[in-house]
C-alpha cells in the first residue's frame, strides 16, 4: 500500500460520525454508541478506533501509520468538548478504553478505566469531585490494578492480596471501610507490585497510558479465552476488535451515583417489563462481574425517580428504534444519567420466539422479520426435555433462572475438572461462587452451570444464555467451598461427583437426578397442545412462526425413519414423506439367523430358501411403514452395509469355537461362521463389498427386497390406502451398476404391480464422488437422486467417518482448516460443489429429476440453506430435526431474497 494512502486511511471515528450499521468497522459497542449519540441520548463523548486498525496492528505488531496522529486529533477534540485535558494535574479528563468487536464477546477482552490518572492528577480529581480524596485515590488504585493486569500482565492476585491486606489491617472485609489514607497506602503498594513485575515505574504520562491501553485491547483479541469463545460461538477469527475511548463518568461518587444494566424485556422468557440490576455507589465492572449484590432495577424509582423515569423513556425509545429487545448499561453520576452502552440483547431460545411474536403483534416487525430473527438451533433447544417434577423432588435451593433447560450431572468445582470429566463422557454441573472468563472451558464442557452469587446479568448468566446452556445463578443458600470441592445447603453437603439437577427456567436446584419429560414445544409438535387455546406464549409464538415458515419454504422436508413409530412421529412433526428408510436394521435381532443362513449358503437352493424366509418379514415391515406414511412418498433404500457386519466379531467366534471344542461340542456351525468372517474380512470395509455391489454379487438379494417393497405397496393400496414407493440403490458410482439393478427390478415390479395401479420410482443415492461427476449419465437410469452426504463427505475428503472426528478433528479445528466438522455441516466449497454439479448435470439430462438429500446434513441449519440454494426438492432428516429443517427451509427463502441484510 502506498504511504500516502496509509496516512489518509481513516482509523478513528468520532461517535457523531458513526451509526449502528457500521458494526464491521466500529464493533457493536462503537456502532451503537454512535447510534445513541445521534438519537440525542446522553452518551459521554468519545471516539472509536476501528477494527481495521486492530487488524493492521495484529498483522504487523505495530500501530498503522497515521493512527497516532488521528488519535491525537480526536483526543484534542474530546478535550475541547469536555473543557479538560487528559490527565491535567488540576482538572483532569479521564477516559475509559474499552474493547468492542462486531459480535458481543462478554468479558472476553480487556477494558481499562480511569486512564489519565497519575501522582499529580489524582489531586486534581479529588478537587474536581469536591475534595473527595477517598474517591480519587480509589480511582487511582483501580487504574494501577487494571492497567497492571491487562496491559503489563502483572498477576491479578498480587493486587487482590494487597487489597485484602489493607482491609485486614483495618479490621474489615469491606472495601468501603478503607479511607483516603488507606487507599493512598494501597496505591504505593500497587506501584511496588507493578515495578517488581515490569521492571519499570507505573507510567505517569497520560498519553503513554492511553497508547499502551489501546494496544492491550488490540492484543486481547487473541487472548486464549477470546479464541476459545470465538470457536464456541463460531465467530470468525479475523474480525479484530474496535477500541472505544470514552470520557469517564463516575458511578462511585457517593450515594447519589451508581451504575446498572437493564433489559427492555425479560431476556429469559421474553415477557414484557423492566428487567435489570442496579448498584449504588459503584463502577460498571462491579455489576457485570456479579461481585457485589445488586438491587432490582425497580428500586431505582425510590432512590432517584428522575433518573429512573428518564431511563425508562430512553429504553422505550431504543426498543422502538431497534425494533427489538435492547440491553443497556448506564451510570448515574451525582444524579445525572449517562448511557454507556446498548445493543440488541442476547436472549434465550424461548425469549427469541416469544419476543418475535410480540413484536409482530405490536406492529414493529412483520412475520418475515420474525422468522428471520429465530433459528433452528434455538428451536432445537426448545425441544430438549424438561424436568418432570412430581412431589418427591423438593428443591434444596432457588436461585435465578438465568438460562433455561433441565440439566443433571455430577457436581464439579473447577473448570479444569469439568473439562476432564466431560472428556470421559460424564455429565457435569459446574458449581462456582461466581464465574469469570477463565471458567469458559469448563462452562462449555458442563451440562449446566450453578452459581451462588450474581443475577440475570452476571457473567455466568450472560455467557450461558449466549451458549444456550442451562444456568442457575445467585442461589445464595449455597455455601460454595471451591478449595474443598463441596457446597453446603441447609443440612446437605454436596461434594465433587455427587449428582445434582438444576432447572434454568425456575432457578430451582435439586439433589440427585430428576427425571425428564417432553418440553411444551415437543408436546405441541406431537399435537397434544392446541396452540390457539394455549396459555403459553411460547407455544403460540412457535406455532405462528412455524406456520409462516411452512408458507414461505420451497424445500419439502422428509424424514429418515425405518420403523413405523418413527415414521408416525416424524409425520406429526411435519414430515412430508420418508427420504431414507434404511433396511439394514430389519436384518438384526432374531432375523440375524436368516442372514447367517444367507451368508453361509453353499448352494443356490440354500440361498433362495434363506431369502424366501426373509421376504414375508420384510414385506410386513414395509406394510407398516407405508401405512404410517399413507399418501406420502417413501424412499426405501436397498441394503447397504457390508454383510459381515451382521456376523459376530472374529475374536468372539474364535473364542466360541475354542471353548466348544474344549467341551467336545459340535462346532461345525461356529467354524463355518468363523471361516466366513475370515473370508469376508476387508481392510477398508467402507470402500468394500457394500451397497449396489452386494446386489450385483449376491443373486436374489435385491430382488427379494424389491419384491417385498412392491408387494407391501400393493397390499396397502388393495386395502384402500395409498403407497408411493421409491426404491433407492445405494453407493452407485457408474450408470452401468444402476442399469443392471434397474433391469432386474423393473421385471419384478411389472410382475407384482399388476392391476393395482401402484407406481414405483427407481432412483439412486449420490454418495460416491464418481457418481456426482457422472450424474448426467446416471440420471438416464434414475428417476430421482438422493445425496448421501455422509458418504460423499467421507469419500470426498478421504475421512473415515467412524474414526476421524475423535482422532484428529480437534487439530483441524484448532488450525482453522475448517470451523466445524464437515460431517456436521456441509462443506459447501468442496463436497457441496459435488452436490451442485450432480444436481445441475442430472437435471440437464433429465428435466424434472427429483432431488433430495438424506445424509445427516439434511437437518443442519446451515446445510439446509445450502441445499435450498442448490435447488434441491427436499431435505430428509431424523424425526426430531424435522421442525428445525422446516424452520430453516423457510428462513433460507428469506436469506436468498436478501432479507438478511435488513
Ligand atoms: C449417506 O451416506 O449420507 C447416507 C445417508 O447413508 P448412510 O449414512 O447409511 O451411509
Ligand atoms: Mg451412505
Amino acid at each position: 500500500m502506498a504511504a500516502q494512502e496509509t496516512v489518509d486511511h481513516k482509523y478513528v471515528y468520532d461517535f457523531a460520525e458513526g451509526n449502528k450499521d457500521l458494526k464491521d468497522l466500529l464493533g457493536g459497542k462503537g456502532a451503537n454508541l454512535a447510534e445513541m449519540t445521534n438519537l440525542g441520548l446522553p452518551v459521554p463523548p468519545g471516539f472509536t478506533i476501528t477494527t481495521e486498525a486492530c487488524k493492521a496492528y495484529l498483522g504487523t505488531g505495530e500501530e498503522p501509520a497515521g493512527l497516532a496522529g488521528q488519535i491525537e486529533a480526536h483526543l484534542e477534540a474530546l478535550e475541547r468538548e469536555m473543557g479538560r485535558r487528559l490527565g491535567d494535574p488540576d482538572d483532569p479528563l479521564l477516559v475509559s478504553v474499552r474493547s468492542g468487536a462486531k459480535f458481543s464477546m462478554p468479558g472476553m477482552m480487556e477494558t481499562v478505566l480511569n486512564v489519565g490518572l497519575n501522582d499529580r492528577s489524582v489531586i486534581g480529581l479529588s478537587a474536581q469531585a469536591g475534595r473527595n480524596d477517598r474517591f480519587a485515590w480509589d480511582s487511582y488504585r483501580r487504574l494501577i490494578q487494571m492497567f497492571g493486569k491487562t496491559v503489563c500482565d502483572v498477576p491479578g492476585e498480587e493486587f487482590e492480596h494487597a487489597l485484602d491486606e489493607a482491609k485486614r489491617a483495618k479490621g474489615s472485609t469491606d472495601d468501603l471501610d478503607l479511607d483516603a489514607d488507606d487507599l493512598r497506602g494501597l496505591v504505593d503498594a500497587y506501584k511496588k507490585i507493578f515495578a517488581k513485575h515490569t521492571g519499570r515505574e507505573f507510567p505517569q504520562a497520560p498519553r503513554e497510558q492511553l497508547d499502551l491501553a489501546i494496544r492491550a485491547v488490540f492484543e486481547s483479541w487473541n487472548a486464549e479465552r477470546a479464541v476459545v469463545y470465538r470457536r464456541q460461538e463460531r465467530i470468525p477469527a479475523d474480525l479484530g476488535t474496535a477500541v472505544n475511548v470514552v470520557a469517564m463518568v463516575f458511578g462511585n461518587l457517593g450515594p447519589d451515583s451508581g451504575t446498572g444494566v437493564a433489559f427492555t424485556r425479560d431476556p429469559a422468557s421474553g415477557a414484557q417489563g423492566i428487567y435489570g440490576d442496579y448498584l449504588a455507589n459503584a463502577q460498571g465492572e462491579d455489576v457485570v462481574a456479579g461481585i457485589r449484590n445488586t438491587v432490582p432495577l425497580q428500586e431505582l424509582e425510590r432512590i432517584d425517580k428522575t433518573s429512573y423515569d428518564e431511563l425508562l423513556s430512553y429504553m422505550a425509545r431504543l426498543e422502538e428504534h431497534y425494533r427489538d429487545l435492547c440491553d443497556i448499561e448506564f451510570t448515574i453520576e451525582r444524579g445525572k444519567l449517562w448511557m454507556l452502552q446498548t445493543r440488541v440483547g442476547k436472549r434465550t431460545a424461548a425469549a427469541a420466539f416469544v419476543i418475535a411474536g410480540q413484536l409482530v403483534d405490536e406492529g414493529l416487525i412483520d412475520l418475515d422479520e420474525a422468522l428471520h430473527r429465530v433459528n433452528g438451533a434455538q428451536l432445537a433447544q426448545l425441544m430438549f426435555p424438561r424436568f418432570r417434577l412430581d412431589h418427591e423432588f423438593e428443591p434444596v435451593a432457588k436461585g435465578v433462572g438465568a438460562s433455561p433447560g433441565a440439566a443433571s450431572g455430577k457436581a464439579v468445582f473447577s473448570s479444569d475438572r469439568a473439562v476432564e470429566l466431560a472428556a470421559q463422557g460424564e455429565s457435569v454441573i459446574l458449581v462456582r461462587r461466581e464465574t469469570n472468563p477463565d471458567d469458559l472451558n469448563g462452562m462449555i464442557a458442563a451440562n449446566g452451570i450453578l452459581t451462588s452469587r450474581g443475577g440475570k446479568t452476571s457473567h455466568a448468566a450472560v455467557v450461558a444464555r449466549g451458549m444456550g446452556k442451562t444456568c442457575v445463578s445467585g442461589a445464595d443458600a449455597l455455601d460454595v467451598n471451591v478449595p474443598q470441592r463441596r457446597f453446603t445447603v441447609g443440612e446437605h453437603t454436596v461434594g465433587e461427583g455427587d449428582v445434582i439437577s438444576v432447572d434454568g427456567t425456575t432457578g430451582k436446584v435439586y439433589l440427585g437426578e430428576v427425571p425428564v419429560m417432553p418440553s411444551e414445544v415437543v408436546q405441541y409438535f406431537e399435537g397434544n397442545l392446541e396452540p390457539a387455546r394455549s396459555e403459553d406464549p411460547l407455544v403460540r409464538a412457535v406455532h405462528r412462526i412455524m406456520t409462516h415458515a411452512d408458507q414461505r419454504r420451497r424445500l419439502a422436508v422428509r424424514t429418515n425413519a425405518d420403523t413405523a413409530e418413527d415414521a408416525a412421529r416424524a409425520r406429526r412433526f411435519g414430515a412430508q414423506g420418508i427420504g431414507l428408510c434404511r433396511t439394514e436394521h430389519m436384518f438384526l435381532g432374531d432375523r440375524r439367523e436368516l442372514v447367517e443362513r444367507l451368508i453361509l449358503a453353499r448352494t443356490d437352493d440354500e440361498r433362495e430358501q434363506a431369502l424366501a424366509a426373509l421376504l414375508p418379514l420384510q414385506r410386513a415391515d414395509f406394510v407398516e411403514i407405508f401405512r404410517a406414511m399413507d399418501g406420502l412418498p417413501v424412499t426405501v433404500r436397498l441394503i447397504d452395509p457390508p454383510l459381515h457386519e451382521f456376523l459376530p466379531p472374529l475374536e468372539q467366534l474364535a473364542v466360541n469355537v475354542a471353548v466348544a471344542q474344549e467341551r467336545g461340542e459340535d462346532v461345525a456351525k461356529e467354524e463355518a461362521l468363523l471361516a466366513a468372517v475370515r473370508r469376508m474380512h476387508e481392510e477398508n470395509p467402507m470402500l468394500g463389498l457394500r451397497g449396489v455391489r452386494l446386489g450385483l454379487v449376491i443373486p436374489g438379494l435385491f430382488a427379494m427386497q424389491v419384491r417385498a417393497i412392491v408387494e407391501a405397496a400393493v397390499t396397502v393400496v388393495r386395502d384402500g390406502g395409498s403407497a408411493l414407493p421409491e426404491i433407492m440403490v445405494p453407493l452407485v458410482g457408474a450408470v452401468q451398476e444402476l442399469e443392471t439393478v434397474r433391469a432386474e427390478a423393473e421385471k419384478i415390479i411389472a410382475e407384482v404391480v399388476g392391476e393395482s395401479g401402484v407406481e414405483v420410482l427407481i432412483g439412486t443415492m449420490i454418495e460416491v464422488p464418481r457418481a456426482a461427476l457422472t450424474a448426467g449419465q446416471i440420471a438416464e437410469a434414475a428417476e430421482f437422486f438422493s445425496f448421501g452426504t455422509n458418504d460423499l463427505t467421507q469419500m470426498g475428503w478421504g475421512f473415515s467417518r467412524d474414526d476421524v472426528e475423535a482422532a484428529f478433528f480437534w487439530r483441524y479445528l484448532e488450525l482453522g482448516i475448517f470451523g466445524i466438522s464437515p460431517f456436521e455441516s456441509i462443506d459447501a466449497e468442496g463436497v457441496g460443489r459435488l452436490v451442485r454439479i450432480a444436481a445441475e448435470e442430472g437435471r440437464a439430462a433429465r428435466p424434472g429429476l427429483k432431488l433430495g438429500v438424506c445424509g445427516e446434513h439434511g437437518g443442519d441449519p446451515d446445510s439446509v440453506h445450502f441445499f435450498h440454494s442448490v435447488g434441491l426438492d427436499y431435505v430428509s432428516c431424523s424425526p426430531f430435526r424435522v421442525p428445525v429443517a422446516r424452520l430453516e427451509a423457510g428462513r433460507a427463502v428469506l436469506e436468498a431474497a436478501g432479507s438478511d441484510s435488513r
